[in-house]
């Protein structure tokens, strides 16, 4: 075995920043305004009239300072109101309180915005005065990165101006984009990086009786503790399916490790706050090569090693560490 051949998947997240909830649109005819806006006289593109438009920001998470990144979102559409709004934006912040124009409100979960599930931001679509005598609500997650909050509110506050999906400008307007996550504690730094500790292990049918003996005990030993090296809780679940497994476990004719590699695993995951470094694993690839069958569980545990955060040679238990000796790996080394 050498080399690690290490290749780390990133899934950025992709959430959706969205939402037109805008219900019984009634254009602008006077007869449609509601009597408080009886007499409205002010720029018919601007549902909002000409008055300044008054935001307040509420937050769940009282910690964090979001009132600079909501002034960033409103000065993105101070300086292009004209040109996408046909009408100049102009934004006062105002008190908690009051009875704003908009009101900002950033929460721990979006569950449902319309007809999307897990959204990262959510306004109505607002085009008619009628739609302004109450204040709007625009939400927005309290758990994205500065810019990634930044670009949602862009979005966010383009439909409580009046732009839909699609309306120029239409990256900004996109139903989907890729947003980035507050910095979390890399899979290296956590107890268990599965988001269950019952771990499937999916063993493809060529492997010979010989090596499967060897990998069960190599499973075994992990149920066990390994040691002491992994969290007590997790086990192991062999599962019949490649698709959904967690862990798979394949010989090869070839190494895909390079030449004279007996084994390599990889380690695939989510990179949700875009450090470059996974957070969270969801698959874990063991593929060995040309090993005596009675050495392929001691190789299978040893790269079962890595979906427990365990990279450094001395952090390994000691029965898995590159020094052991040739007739020991074939060994009862488990026990
Ligand atoms: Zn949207």
């Amino acid at each position: 075995m050498r080399g690690t051949n290490r290749r780390t998947t990133v899934l950025s997240v992709l959430v959706v920043a969205t939402l037109v909830l805008s219900a019984g649109c009634i254009g602008l005819s006077e007869r449609s305004l509601p009597d408080g806006l009886a007499g409205y006289a002010g720029d018919p593109d601007n549902p909002y009239g000409d008055r300044n438009i008054t935001v307040a920001v509420t937050a769940t998470d009282s910690e964090r300072s979001f009132a600079p990144l909501v002034a960033d979102a409103a000065d993105y559409w101070e300086t292009r109101g004209e040109r996408y709004l046909n009408y100049s934006v102009n934004v006062t912040f105002v008190a908690n309180e009051s009875d704003p124009d908009i009101r900002v409100s950033f929460v721990p979960r979006i569950d449902r915005c319309g007809e999307v599930e897990s959204a990262a931001g959510c306004a109505p679509e607002i085009t008619s005065p009628s739609q302004t005598g109450e204040t709007v609500g625009v939400r927005a997650l309290d758990n994205l990165s500065a810019n990634s909050t930044v670009r949602v509110l862009e979005h966010e506050f383009g439909h409580a101006l009046g732009l839909g999906h699609g309306d120029p400008p239409r990256e900004l307007m996109a139903t989907h984009t890729t947003l980035t996550s507050l910095p979390k504690p890399n899979a290296s730094e956590r107890a268990l990086a599965w988001n269950d500790s019952t771990l499937s292990v999916f063993v493809t049918d060529d492997v010979s009786a010989a090596e499967r003996e060897g990998i069960d005990h190599a499973l075994d030993y992990y149920d066990r503790g390994a040691e002491g090296h992994v969290p007590k809780n997790v086990s192991f679940r062999v599962v019949s399916r490649f698709e959904n497994a967690d862990v798979v476990i394949r010989p090869a004719e070839r190494s895909p490790c390079g030449p004279g590699a007996g084994s390599c695993g990889s380690v695939f995951g989510s990179d949700s706050d875009g450090d470059g470094a996974l957070e969270t694993y969801t698959r874990l690839e063991i593929v060995y090569s040309g090993l005596d069958a009675d050495a392929v569980g001691w190789h299978v545990a040893r790269w079962l090693a890595l979906g427990f955060g365990i990279e450094n040679e001395s952090a390994y238990p000691p029965v898995l560490r590159e020094t052991t000796g040739h007739d020991e790996r074939r060994g009862d080394w488990w026990r």
